[in-house]
């Protein structure tokens, strides 16, 4: 008798992501919350504000897409 687990596997928590601001590439993404719009975020560092930030598990994520988009951090 064989039964399926696949279901184990959504259920193992990972590592909290961190959000990365859409615009400028910066992880200092903020829950913005506005009269009548709804949830957004704010970036820190461009006052970008946005309704569903980019979201990475790691940090070598994070970074390829730096890569891949050009943005460079300076900090
Ligand atoms: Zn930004």
């Amino acid at each position: 008798m064989h039964l399926k687990n696949e279901n184990e596997v959504g259920l193992v928590m990972k590592t909290p992501s961190f959000r990365v601001c859409v615009n400028c590439g910066s992880i200092r993404v903020y829950p913005y919350m506005g009269f009548m719009v709804g949830q957004r975020y704010q970036c820190q560092d461009c006052d970008e504000i946005m309704v569903i930030p980019l979201e990475f598990d790691n940090n070598e994520d994070y970074q390829a897409f730096l890569d891949d988009m050009g943005f460079k951090p300076n900090e």
